[in-house]
């Protein structure tokens, strides 16, 4: 039978904010959305969510699933080359998989309690997220991650097991990427090979980029935090071929083939930069606590706000205090409100729902409520007479449904 989501108001199914109206859900589908006055109760299983808002899942287009042991480990730390030097011993220290496969658990649960219906994860434990990921049912672009020593996995069984499954997916529930993780951690060469492969194989890119300043100065051969404190603990120095202005514009050079990719953080960019995305309209992810946490400052919320590609993610709880999608809305939120003086409460759901769909590559299925988009939808008791605004105030407890290819997976 198909379903009726029956709410007070309906988000982002066109323009204006819909009163009184009825999603129809149709197995994974939206089949259509009607005035309450025109459904049919016993055409329809209604449920019924007239003190919610309804509206299309959140996006969190970076994260680290596999990464929550860490935050219990870390010590203070005063800048990213320090903090990375912790990741990179800790990382060697531990392999215990019950702890890892723990951590993507609980990073699951809190994702989707706070209404996230689609992540964009960052896998580089070789598979150890896999299953979970697929046993909590939440839509998933999987960016397998390689850095210059984990190249061989891109030739082994699980990667290609990953190729089959993303062709086979008809229900778009599985999306897979490469992830070379930044261009400090991949020799130049290696890079260009992994943009072969990912050519060939028709899979999309996603990188880390201009994440720090010491990134920006390594690529611009001056000394840096990468260069004394990290190459040293790599089992060999990366062989960075170009000396460049910037991250992007290293990275533009090196993507011949227009490729898409996703570039993850954008926090540190020069002139230029806001140029070559202004014409390639590059996918971008912000994660502004994540950078704040890594001493970092924030990406330029002038430019980015009105960038039409642009999501946002909490990244992992390596470098963040939580993965609540909500509390990163509410941080961009606050951080967004001087530079968009009007409807900022929109331009951020925005950015939580269809923006990161667009960066992620996925803005056909999932993003807006539309007839014939998958059926991923969330319902917010209402808190504010502003259904944008009682959005961005929500917590966890207000979240009323979440609804994924269109199956139940919440209903209080
Ligand atoms: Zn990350």
């Amino acid at each position: 039978m198909q379903k009726a989501l029956r709410a007070r108001y309906i988000l982002f199914c066109g323009s204006q904010p819909l009163y009184g109206y009825s999603v129809i859900v149709n197995n994974d589908k939206i089949e259509d959305i009607l005035p309450n006055s025109e459904v049919n109760k016993n055409k329809y299983k209604i449920i019924n969510l007239e003190d919610c808002i309804l509206m299309p899942g959140f996006i969190n287009a970076h994260i680290h699933l596999e990464l929550n042991w860490i935050r219990r480990k870390l010590i203070p730390f005063n800048s990213f080359s320090s903090w990375l030097a912790q990741i990179i011993d800790l990382k060697k220290q531990t392999s215990k998989k019950e702890m890892i496969i723990n951590s993507v658990r609980k990073s699951l649960k809190e994702s989707i309690d706070s209404g996230v219906t689609t992540i964009g994860q960052i896998s580089s434990y070789n598979g150890l997220d896999f299953q979970e990921i697929i046993r909590s049912k939440i839509r998933t672009v999987y960016f397998f991650e390689v850095v210059n020593s984990t190249m061989p996995n891109i030739d082994k069984s699980f990667f290609r097991k990953l190729i089959n499954l993303d062709r086979k997916d008809k229900n778009g529930m599985f999306n897979l990427r490469l992830f070379p993780h930044s261009i400090y951690t991949l020799d130049t060469e290696k890079l260009q090979n992994l943009f072969k492969i990912a050519q060939n194989r028709k899979i999309n890119l996603g990188i880390h980029l201009s994440e720090s300043r010491d990134e920006i100065r390594l690529i611009q051969k001056k000394k840096s935090g990468l260069e004394d404190i990290i190459f040293p603990m790599l089992p060999k120095r990366p062989k960075i071929k170009i000396k460049s202005d910037s991250p992007l514009s290293y990275l533009n050079n090196l993507n011949k083939n227009k490729q898409r990719i996703l570039l993850v953080h954008m926090n540190n960019l020069i002139k230029a930069d806001l140029k070559i995305l202004e014409r390639e309209q590059y996918g971008v992810v912000l994660c502004p606590r994540s950078n704040l946490f890594l001493n970092q400052r924030l990406p330029n919320l002038k430019f980015f706000l009105k960038y039409k590609n642009i999501g946002l993610g909490t990244d992992g709880l390596s470098s963040n205090f939580s993965i609540n999608f909500l509390d990163e809305i509410k941080s961009l939120y606050l951080h967004s409100k001087k530079f968009a003086k009007k409807n900022c409460e929109k331009i951020v759901l925005e950015k939580a729902t269809i923006g990161g769909a667009r960066a992620l590559g996925i803005e056909n299925m999932v993003g807006t409520i539309k007839k014939n988009k998958k059926a991923d939808l969330i319902a917010f008791r209402i808190k504010n007479d502003n259904p944008f605004m009682s959005v961005i105030d929500s917590n966890n407890n207000d979240l009323k449904l979440s609804m994924i290819n269109g199956e139940t997976i919440k209903l209080k």
